[in-house]
């Protein structure tokens, strides 16, 4: 890794065109899906990287755009990416270094705050094209292919690009045929299920789970590792509730700025389903029969 981490330092040198030099390397834990390190230099000091095989560059470019928006959109604190790239067999994603400290409830209430100020944004900031579901460019979610093809219609996107996908990977990797079954019930009703709510265009985390944000040492809460795509605002609250880990301080900053909606409370389990499928795609396991569950939950008698 030193050699690594060393060449790494010095495509950065060239890129900040300044003086600096690698200094010394430490891993740190945390990382779920790449290898993450803390960098130090000389001169510039510190930076975060993330390293994983030479192939998965584009999901590091895709990182590195979606931080660039979430800053642009000056609402919650997200570490500045500053290069992508590849050396030898890995690519790497270098961005600013944050020194996290302990949560508390104010960093809490800045983070309901700040995201319900997030899902205000409809589109990149300066863009004069009008707001749709999606992003011009597709991602990752964890580990997996995320299809952010533009939308007009939330329903037809969350079928197309959320719910159909995953059924199509989880029946290659050998789901029920209960599952399957119900699966394909589901997507022939998922548009008027989502038109049960007013779904507008909000610029989304995309994988807001409580390890995707922290309280910086300066008090302010920051998300990191996006899955960054405009959608239903609700799909980003569901997944707060999919794993816990908010508190109710977290809610009711968010209910300050934007009100949640009637029917949020049952349309939640159709977009943690979604999650729920991945993992299944992921990890296999006992995460198809929560899937089937949830189905159960959104169309009973099914
Ligand atoms: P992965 O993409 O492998 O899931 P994460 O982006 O979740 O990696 O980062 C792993 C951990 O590193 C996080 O849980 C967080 O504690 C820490 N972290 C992430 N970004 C930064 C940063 N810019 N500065 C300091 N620590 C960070």
């Amino acid at each position: 890794m030193n050699e690594l981490l060393k060449k790494i330092a010095n495509q950065l040198t060239q890129y900040l065109q300044t003086k600096m030099e690698y200094r010394a390397h430490r891993p740190l834990s945390g990382g779920d899906i790449n290898q993450v390190f803390l960098l130090k230099t000389t001169e510039r000091g510190r930076f975060f990287v993330k390293i994983n095989k030479a192939s998965r560059l584009d999901m590091f470019l895709a990182e590195h755009a979606a931080l660039e928006e979430i800053r642009e959109s000056n609402t919650l604190q997200t570490p500045e990416p500053i290069l992508a790239g590849v050396v030898g067999n890995h690519a790497f994603l270098v961005m600013e270094f944050i020194d996290m400290g302990a949560g508390t409830p104010r960093s809490e209430e800045a983070l309901g705050h700040g995201l319900a100020r997030m899902h205000q944004i409809t589109k990149p900031v300066g863009s004069t094209a009008p707001a749709t579901f999606g992003w011009y460019r597709n991602n990752t979610i964890g580990s997996t292919r995320q299809i952010n093809q533009q939308e007009q219609s939330w329903g037809i996107f969350w079928r197309e690009h959320r719910i159909g996908p995953q059924l199509r990977w989880a029946a290659e990797r050998g789901a029920s045929s209960t599952l399957l079954q119900k699966g394909e019930q589901l997507l022939t009703e998922i548009e008027p299920l989502l038109e049960t709510g007013s779904p507008i265009p909000s610029l989304l985390h995309g994988d807001l789970w409580s390890g995707n944000w922290s309280t910086a040492k300066s008090g302010e809460p920051v998300i990191y590792d996006p899955a960054l795509y405009y959608g239903d605002r609700e799909a980003d609250l569901a997944m707060t509730e999919l794993f816990g880990g908010f508190s109710s301080r977290f809610y009711s900053a968010y209910s300050e700025i934007w009100l949640l909606e009637d029917g949020y409370n049952w349309r939640k389990n159709l977009y943690n389903l979604y999650h729920i499928l991945n993992h299944f795609n992921l990890f296999g396991g006992d995460y198809g029969r929560q899937a089937e569950r949830i189905v159960d939950t959104i169309l009973p008698g099914s």
